[in-house]
């Protein structure tokens, strides 16, 4: 994936999708996510929110790359849910990766 869509997508989903709290979304690639996680999410004790993707993986995966970022920026919006992946993560999931998709050409 080129870096623009990367960012471009980053940027689409800050303005259509903010965290309910408007805490601000920090978004890191690492060359190792830690804990054996493709990608994570999680809420710092400053307030603010840290998604976490494998550069590689970004950089060379593009339509995989989105639907990580989807999924990952969907738990922004249910990490006080008890279910990690239940319905209401569905829900933002869909909303997401309907921000995305709006005019993305999936490759053939
Ligand atoms: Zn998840």
């Amino acid at each position: 994936m080129t870096p623009k869509l990367w960012t471009e997508s980053v940027a689409r989903l800050r303005l259509l999708a903010p965290p309910p709290d408007g805490a601000r979304v920090i978004v890191r690639l690492l060359n190792n996510v830690p804990d054996d996680a493709l990608a994570d999410c999680r809420r710092c004790p400053s307030g603010h929110y840290e998604l976490r993707f494998p550069r590689p993986l970004v950089l060379n995966e593009t339509s995989y790359s989105l639907v990580l970022l989807a999924h990952e920026w969907a738990h922004l919006f249910t990490l006080d849910e008890k279910e990690e992946h239940g319905p209401l993560f569905g829900i933002a999931y869909a909303q997401c990766w309907t921000i995305l998709a709006l005019d993305f050409d999936f490759p053939q």
